[in-house]
């Protein structure tokens, strides 16, 4: 079908669904090239619907690599939701961009991005509304290469058959060699296009890997099978973070995050040993502050949005986040623009940081202190003490916000109800200094999700917690943690498990993916449309077990399906960080003392390309950190020699 007469069908059909500002485009600094004039033509895809794909930074900032360039252009793509899908389909409407109304196959490459792994059964979904085969090997060189990237690829095995090639790490300078390299295969069959991709630094193609298996089911081996295909496929990143995105696309509906995102900080040095992002995203690279102001400035007078949202792993460990603070405070105190700093650490977060964030901030204040007893705060390494969340709680109440916002996790490995009864007891004691300060007016809003083994971390290896371990818990938190000023949230145990088997899945996942969708599995990231039964058939039928991947011990030694991806983080230090945990050793954050995660020794040429040295390994320390001699030491920390 041509863009005329998709424009044409829409103009009859859209006042028929909800939302239809989904669906229109042509949004405020949108890109909109000449189609014959361009040589070469990617869409980009957000495998879920517009609110929540426009809010997605990863997605505009390879729109505008993309758009730069003179030869190429990227439009958007995002998931219909329900009720547009039924009538595309009764229709015959195919999936098309939002910039020119094109087909999906009228492009040269398709790229998806791939955050997070409830988005599986959406991206077979897309492909299917574009009338492209689902698997790989089904489709030949008449359709676009499929590839993707974003976290959830750190294990792309269970989506192997449907992927032509996955992108591990950083796609701001990857997506362009990729381009580069496709550009003179046109036409040529996928095999040698993907070969010429094998070749490049950070993309796995996984039709040129075999996988063996042992008779228990774990992975024996995984063997590259063509030349060009690297043992292990080690990640990319850009040494140097390019210059922030400025021209957001104002949508035409309310999304996700109706603010723009600056990325202040990429990585992370605190070793908290459940988390995937702070391991799979190291080196720490951070920005200097008159970037951050001038992209400030650029983005109020490019989209007059009026919320500016400071991103990164944990703000507060910043080196420049009192300067930068300060900078936006002094420039605009009285112009009504919000700022929001997400994922400030309780450690780092001084009474003279909150003041300087005083009134361009709305709203609570969210702190992750995660665990609440010492033993949990050793064994997942993120140590902060009791007085510590009280004393960050007076600093809040005390400066007349009145709600605090508490991220704990249940499900860590040797988590008793003691442990979860202390979750309780904390808030509870918070809520006492809060009324102590605010009277009645005090909140405390309470998120509890529950731990899922990632793949790239000291975690890897455990079992997750079990249905019924994950309900007894939960239930003791819903009897206690409920009344004025108390509230309480959690996830359900249905996306536990789906995040579980899909996060540290391998390759046989594949036909469990495909016969869920099948059967009718679609936005499983949304509670209100996930049907877990579904999955639980296309397991039966695929002669696998869910248990198998969420709730089996991993042996010490096992073959990963995922140890082929070089995250460049040593298996051997995460297997040590493991072991030490369970013996209740932690480690400091490694800005105070390198521990040799392997991060150094796989970029250092990389590194030493720019001068001054792109990154510093360990990286510096906040200015207030220095001042104050670091954070809190956890009892029996254990700094190497
Ligand atoms: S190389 Fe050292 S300082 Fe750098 S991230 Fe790894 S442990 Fe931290």
């Amino acid at each position: 079908m041509r863009p005329d007469q998709i424009e044409r069908q829409l103009s009859r059909i859209l006042l028929q669904v909800s939302k239809p500002g989904r669906y229109v485009g042509g949004e405020y600094n949108s890109v909109v090239k000449d189609w014959e004039a361009v040589d070469f033509k990617i869409a980009l895809a957000f495998p879920d619907i517009y609110d929540i794909g426009m809010s997605n930074l990863g997605i505009m900032l390879l729109y505008e690599q993309i758009n730069n360039q003179p030869d190429m252009l990227a439009e958007r793509v995002f998931c219909p939701w329900l009720d547009m899908e039924a009538v595309m389909r009764h229709h015959h409407i195919p999936l098309h961009s939002l910039e020119t109304r094109h087909h999906l196959q009228d492009f040269d490459l398709i790229g998806v991005s791939l955050p997070y792994e409830q988005l599986y059964t959406n991206v077979l979904n897309l492909l299917d509304l574009a009338g492209m085969p689902v698997r790989s090997r089904d489709r030949d060189e008449s359709y676009p290469l499929v590839v993707a990237g974003g976290h959830a690829c750190f294990n792309p095995e269970p989506m192997a058959d449907f992927i032509d090639a996955f992108v591990i790490g950083e796609g701001e300078e990857i997506i362009l060699e990729i381009a580069r390299a496709l550009q003179g295969k046109r036409g040529c069959p996928h095999d040698e296009q993907l070969r010429a991709l094998a070749g490049i630094q950070g993309v796995y193609v996984p039709r040129f890997y075999d996988v063996t298996y042992h008779p228990d089911g774990t992975v024996a081996d995984v063997r590259p099978n063509v030349p060009e295909a690297p043992e292990r496929v080690l990640k990319r990143i850009v040494p140097v973070l390019p210059k922030p995105f400025t021209r957001f696309l104002v949508p035409n509906i309310d999304t996700v995050h109706n603010r723009a995102p600056i990325e202040i900080m990429r990585g992370c040095t605190r070793g908290c040993r459940f988390c995937h992002a702070g391991m799979i995203t190291r080196p720490v690279r951070e920005r200097p502050v008159p970037e951050v102001m001038a992209a400030i400035e650029e983005i109020i007078a490019s989209t007059g949005f009026e919320e500016i949202s400071l991103l990164s792993l944990s703000s507060s460990d910043y080196v420049y986040v009192h300067e930068l603070v300060e900078a936006v405070h002094a420039r605009y105190r009285d112009s009504g623009l919000s700022l929001s700093l997400p994922s400030l650490r309780i450690e780092t977060t001084s009474a003279d940081l909150l003041d300087k964030l005083g009134d361009t901030r709305r709203g609570g204040f969210t702190f992750a202190p995660e665990a609440a007893t010492e033993k949990m705060r050793a064994l997942i390494n993120k140590y902060v003490p009791d007085e510590q969340v009280l004393e960050a709680a007076r600093a809040v109440y005390s400066r007349g916000w009145r709600t605090i916002k508490f991220y704990f996790m249940i499900g860590h490995p040797e988590e008793t109800l003691d442990d979860v009864q202390a979750i309780i007891n904390l808030c509870k004691a918070v809520l006492a200094e809060g009324r102590r300060i605010l009277g009645g007016k005090a909140n405390v809003n309470v998120g509890v999700s529950t731990f899922i083994p990632k793949p790239h971390t000291p975690f890897q290896w455990v079992p997750q917690d079990t249905r019924e371990m994950v309900l007894e818990k939960q239930q003791l938190l819903k009897n206690q943690l409920r009344g004025h000023g108390l509230h309480l949230r959690w996830n359900t145990v249905e996306s536990t498990e789906l995040e579980g088997f899909l996060s540290r899945g391998d390759r046989r996942l594949g036909r469990v993916i495909e016969r869920a969708w099948k059967k009718g599995a679609r936005f499983d990231a949304w509670d209100s449309e996930h049907n877990h039964d579904l999955w639980l058939q296309a397991f039966e039928e695929s002669g696998l077990t869910p248990w198998f991947y969420t709730h089996r011990e991993r042996g010490l030694d096992e073959v990963f399906p995922w140890d082929h991806i070089d995250a460049a983080v040593h298996k051997k230090f995460l297997k040590e960080d493991y072991l030490m945990s369970l013996a209740g050793e932690t480690r400091v954050d490694c800005r105070d003392r390198c521990f040799a995660c392997g991060i150094l020794p796989k970029f250092k040429e990389q590194r030493a390309l720019t001068e001054p040295m792109a990154w510093e390994c360990p990286p510096v320390k906040p200015a207030a950190e220095r001042r104050r001699g670091g954070g809190e030491r956890a009892p029996n920390v254990t700094v190497l020699p």
